[in-house]
């Protein structure tokens, strides 16, 4: 695999000479899904195609073009992809009933339910009944369970995504003050466990925290999931912080102020090209690795 050591025509110099990093996730996703094509490639010749199935419900503009980006990207790989689109009015039983036939499709090796489901669906219930093994995106309590305990095959995508930078990048985990801000099921809880258990001291902090900069003036890495566009500022961050920006606001702007913390951090993701790219690409690798298994 290319290393993170292609960084370094990306780093410059400022006038204080710390060296900056941009962590480039379409960079990170290139060697990723240049592996997955030769895997799909492999399984190919033993007459497996890996099929990601995705679940849209509801006419959410946005999460229709994620589904769509992710069905190109499978397609760009040699991957099926099998696209279910369900109107606004569908119940919750509906739901599940589509699920479990995907759950007993053979041709599916993951599937994907595209969050947010419309407000009177069961959406808890709904990622429940999703097979343990076509969990691609770790949203059952018993993925979400496993990846706590450090045996998870798949963790949800954008937290591995965070993971998978990192490692890119050659960046050090153990002992290091990770702050997570955000915690949500499928971003800032499993986040915070990979870091946990990657060895990295973990501190998660939500909407009741009460004292959230001085927390983030203790940080070696920082990981942005809140939800608020340029939430984060550079004025709060240690000097030489790595800062994951996992947000994704209107507008294509994250959840740090990227201007200001690029002054302060040694490495940052940008909005867009960091985080997103290789959300999706971590999507693939699960269902591959979940096409390998069966
Ligand atoms: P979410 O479910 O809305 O969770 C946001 C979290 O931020 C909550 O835990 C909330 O705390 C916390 N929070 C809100 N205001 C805060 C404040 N003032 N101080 C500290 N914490 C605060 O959002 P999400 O689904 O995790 O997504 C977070 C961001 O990541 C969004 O920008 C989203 O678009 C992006 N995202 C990106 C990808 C990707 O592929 N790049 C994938 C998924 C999500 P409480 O728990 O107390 O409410």
């Amino acid at each position: 695999m290319v290393t993170g050591f292609l960084s370094l025509f990306l780093i410059d110099w400022e006038a204080n000479n710390v060296a900056k990093t941009i962590l480039d996730g379409n960079l990170v996703s290139k060697a990723i899904r240049e592996d997955l094509k030769k895997r799909v490639d492999l399984l190919k010749e033993k007459n497996v195609t890996p099929c990601l199935a995705t679940i849209l419900v509801g006419d959410n503009p946005s999460s229709e073009t994620y589904v769509k980006m992710k069905g190109n990207a499978c397609a760009k790989i040699g991957m099926e992809s099998i696209r279910i689109h369900l109107p606004e009015n569908t119940s919750t039983e509906e739901l599940l009933e589509k699920i479990n036939e995907l759950n007993e499709n053979p041709k599916v090796h993951g599937i994907l339910l595209q969050h947010p489901v419309p407000a009177h669906i069961d959406e808890r219930l709904a990622f429940e009944s999703i097979s343990i093994k076509k969990d691609v995106d770790g949203v059952t309590s018993m993925g979400y369970g496993q990846t706590a305990l450090g045996f998870g095959k798949y963790p949800a995508c954008t937290p591995a995504a965070i993971m998978e930078i990192i490692r890119y990048y050659q960046i050090p985990i153990a002992g290091k003050h990770a702050v997570v801000v955000g915690r949500s099921p499928i971003l800032g809880k499993p986040v915070s466990a990979l870091l946990l258990n990657d060895d990295a001291t973990v501190t998660t902090c939500h909407s009741k925290t009460t004292n959230l900069e001085s927390i983030l003036s203790q940080a070696d890495i920082v990981v942005a999931a809140v939800g608020k566009p340029n939430f984060i500022l550079g004025d709060w961050l240690k000097e030489g912080a790595v800062v994951l920006d996992a947000g994704y606001n209107k507008g294509n702007v994250g959840d740090v102020d990227y201007d200001s913390c690029y002054e302060k951090a040694s490495a940052i993701t940008p909005v867009p090209g960091g985080v997103g790219p290789v959300t999706i690409s971590m999507l693939l690798k699960h269902t591959v690795i979940a096409a390998e298994e069966m």
